[in-house]
């Protein structure tokens, strides 16, 4: 096997980036295919804590290939500053990192549009971006006037200020509207940030697929990094309270330009319970202290804006949901230390009223909990967080996860036990 595909299988923020950061220590190219720097991933690598917004989390290996695809909307300061402060950190020295040609730009003008459109929109119109333009960017490129990185290359710029000026022409107006008109589109500004650009992202340009391809055909093995979560699938979340776009393993081979037939294996990832940031359904959150527990324990507030995440138990039909719509072949569960903090574990087994995620009224769906007993006295969550292998978990802890895999009809794969790279059970071989 040389392809495994890696997605959160939740709400986002289940950890992957710890996972890959694991699982890239097999592989020669870590590739990520969808979103932009919406996306933060936290690793600890001995005992430090490194953030990444942009770069897949196989950056902490030297020689190892981090390829961005074409499914991407990268903002380009945002994505120099990080490679600038991996590199302060000894990482990314090497030339390892590649940038697809085809990748979508995202511009100030994009960013202005997302923050705007959330503080103008009523309550029930928020969705709770990340303002950091990445709707819009995508926006721009189903309108089929996105600019992408090929076009900020030199060789280009006829091209680019011809699509900018496209762009001036649509954002303006509705930018005027929304009372931000300082933001507008400043096509000549543009091009020459474009001229500062091109220089030093011209080293690293592909095509990815052709990549990852030439890769598969020198046996070397490929992982490829999903962002958000499948709940937050353009198509297949909880619409329209969604990230725009396929956060579901699909959308990994249109987001590097690989064929179906080249994923071996699909791997989800979910935390022991279930956090939530933004707005939309969230029908196990629990709203008082023992969500207040979780988030303390968990240090559940986002990498990449801060915000305090909804916490609540695991719910268990929204994770087959998320096992189906993305063909999981492997589960791999983090932060089962978290849950040691609780006396008592709950799961949803199902919701009243017949309804399922991704239906009309999910929103309303009320959970049907089952209690579990706990593994929650000091002395189990001090073991918890050593185990290395199945058989160190507390009963309590392995029949937990014994019935995640039989609900939803898939092998757990891994598990994790702390944020350290060290603090990690892995079930079965990745590749
Ligand atoms: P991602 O976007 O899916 O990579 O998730 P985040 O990085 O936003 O959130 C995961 C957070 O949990 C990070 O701070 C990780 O260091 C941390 N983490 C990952 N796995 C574990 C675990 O098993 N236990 C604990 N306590 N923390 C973990």
């Amino acid at each position: 096997m040389s392809t495994l595909v890696v997605v959160g299988a939740q709400w986002g923020d289940e950890g992957k980036g710890k996972v890959v950061d694991v699982l890239a220590a097999q592989a020669q190219v870590v590739a990520r295919y969808a979103g932009g720097n919406n996306a933060g991933h936290t690793l600890v690598v001995g005992g430090k804590k490194i953030v990444t917004h942009l770069v897949p989390s196989g950056c902490t290996y030297p020689g190892t290939l981090c390829v961005l695809g074409a499914g991407m909307v990268i903002d380009i300061e945002v994505f120099r500053e990080e490679v600038a402060a991996l590199q302060a950190e000894g990482m990314l020295r090497g030339g390892e990192l590649r940038v697809s040609l085809d990748a979508h730009v995202i511009f100030p003008y994009h960013r202005a549009l997302d923050g705007l459109r959330e503080d103008r929109a009523n309550a029930t119109g928020k969705i709770g971006t990340t303002r950091r333009g990445i709707g819009p960017a995508y926006e721009a490129k189903a309108g089929r006037r996105g600019v992408r990185v090929r076009d900020l290359l030199l060789n280009n710029v006829a091209q680019l200020r011809e699509r900018l000026e496209l762009n001036k022409a649509v954002v303006d107006a509705e930018l005027a509207r929304l009372g931000g008109s300082q933001h507008a589109v400043d096509v000549e500004h543009l091009v020459r940030a474009a001229a500062g650009w091109s220089e030093w992202l011209a080293p690293m340009v592909c095509d990815a697929g052709e990549l990852i391809e030439r890769a598969l055909g020198e046996q070397q093995r490929v992982l490829i990094e999903g962002a958000q979560g499948a709940l937050l699938d353009l198509d297949h979340g909880t619409y329209p309270y969604v990230t725009s776009s396929t956060t579901t393993a699909g959308g990994a081979c249109a987001g590097l330009g690989i064929g179906p037939t080249r994923i071996d294996a699909v791997w989800g990832i979910t935390k022991a319970y279930t956090t939530r940031v933004g707005a939309g359904p969230f029908p196990t959150c629990e709203t008082g202290p023992l969500g207040q527990a979780m988030r303390d324990a968990g240090h559940e507030y986002g990498a990449t804006t801060g915000r305090p995440r909804d916490c609540g138990w695991l719910d268990l039909p929204a994770l087959r949901h998320a096992a189906r719509i993305n063909g999981l072949t492997g589960l791999c569960v983090t932060k089962l230390d978290v849950l040691a903090a609780l006396p008592e574990v709950k799961v949803c087994v199902d919701y009243e009223d017949g309804l399922k995620p991704g239906v009309d009224g999910f929103d309303r769906a009320r959970p049907v909990l089952r209690a579990l007993p706990g593994w929650g006295d000091p002395a189990r969550a001090a073991a918890l967080a050593k185990a290395r292998r199945l058989e160190d978990l507390p009963t309590v802890a392995r029949a937990y996860l014994d019935m995640i895999s039989e609900y939803t009809g898939v092998e757990i794969s891994l598990v994790s036990v702390g944020a350290g790279r060290e603090q990690t059970i892995l079930v079965r071989d990745a590749y």
